[in-house]
């Protein structure tokens, strides 16, 4: 059934679709079923069409937190849902709402532009709206979940919509419900609260060093001139962002690492994965055409036309030098399919 009870029609399916301008990595990859998804009776029809055929079904967003294998079975919705509307009765917030295809860095930029602060922090980072609840995206001292007021989902499972406030989300470090039960959940549009009594949040190293008056406009500015410095263009060399979690050890553990940041973590200390695959010596590490960024060692880059075989392997040698070094093990960021 449709969102309004109707049963609608499958539009948009495209045999054979190319994935390759849906990641960020850039890797070739293609579907055996896609569409371009604008609306919600389509993303219904497509999933009823999968479920009636016994096809798999994978929403994706940007691809930016995505590492592709080369053929994908069954169908992948591409979420690309637009609209943005503001609720600004509250005394104490205003309600932004945005469809799940909005790019998330245009709404920090429209929100923060238009004198809505409350997202500056995290400005610039990649994906969508939709997919931003799903690892409770974070950045400079700030997560999604500060921001969170509810959002709309479509249970594939119960074929029906659900509204989730934010003690239905699970909100934790990089995760949500949407991520540890992946495939049942498809965002189609998430609500902010945005604080109208606004105070700067500069606690994070980098932002630290501006003034405390300063506007929501500034640190935007700021955030994203410290990312264009750090991180590589995903324009101009493909990748995911950071390819690995920072590893949460015992303190036993960490006594025996020499060096290297560390931070308390109520799971035992949290150590800095770039930190360690830069001490296994991989900063720059080629293996056919991807790598180890050079100015980043938590980001792999395709450096023109490198294939999922070799992204994994260069994964997988360096999980292995930090495991056989460290004895930690490191686990992968961007999902696969
Ligand atoms: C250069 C770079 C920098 C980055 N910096 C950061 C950072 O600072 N902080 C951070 O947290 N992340 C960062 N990331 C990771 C990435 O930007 C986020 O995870 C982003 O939210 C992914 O959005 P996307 O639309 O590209 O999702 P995709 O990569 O397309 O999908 C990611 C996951 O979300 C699921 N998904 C996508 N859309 C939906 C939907 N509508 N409903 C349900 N599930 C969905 C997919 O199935 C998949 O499991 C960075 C990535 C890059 C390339």
């Amino acid at each position: 059934m449709g969102s309004d009870g109707s049963t609608p029609a499958v539009t948009g399916l495209v045999a054979d679709f190319d994935l390759t301008p849906w990641n960020t990595m850039g890797l070739a990859s293609r579907a055996a079923f896609g569409a371009v998804v604008t609306g919600v009776d389509q993303l219904v029809a497509l999933a009823a069409a999968a479920r009636a055929e016994g096809l798999a079904f994978h929403v994706i967003g940007q691809g930016s937190n995505l590492l592709l294998r080369p053929r994908i079975e069954g169908i992948v919705a591409v979420m690309a849902t637009r609209g943005v509307s503001v609720d600004d009765r509250s005394p104490d917030t205003t309600l932004v709402t945005a469809q799940a295809g909005e790019s998330w860095s245009g709404l920090v930029e429209h929100t923060v532009t238009q004198g809505m602060p409350g997202l500056e922090n995290l400005a610039g980072i990649p994906g969508t709206v939709g997919a931003a609840p799903v690892q409770n995206i974070g950045a400079y001292g700030l997560e999604l979940a500060d921001r969170f007021h509810s959002l709309l989902a479509w249970d594939l499972a119960e074929a029906r919509t659900r509204r989730f406030d934010g003690s239905d989300c699970g909100f934790a470090y990089r995760n949500s419900v949407f991520k540890a039960e992946a495939g049942r959940y498809v965002v189609l549009e998430v609500t902010l609260a945005l604080p109208r009594r606004w105070t700067p949040v500069l606690g994070y190293a980098g932002l630290r060093e501006l003034p405390p008056g300063s506007d929501a406009l500034t640190i935007m500015r700021h955030v994203l001139a410290i990312r264009a410095s750090k991180l590589p263009d995903w324009r101009q060399q493909g990748n995911a962002g950071s390819f690995f979690h920072n590893p949460v050890v015992t303190p036993a553990v960490a006594e025996t690492i020499d060096g290297g940041p560390r931070f308390p973590h109520p799971d035992g200390v949290k150590l800095s994965a770039a930190w360690l695959i830069d001490a296994c010596g991989f900063k720059g590490h080629r293996l056919g055409s991807a790598a180890v960024s050079d100015r980043h060692a938590l980001v792999l880059v395709n450096r023109g036309g490198a294939t999922y075989a070799e992204v994994a392997a260069l994964a997988t040698a360096i999980r292995d030098a930090v495991r056989s070094r460290f004895g930690v093990t490191l686990t992968q960021e961007p999902l696969e399919f």
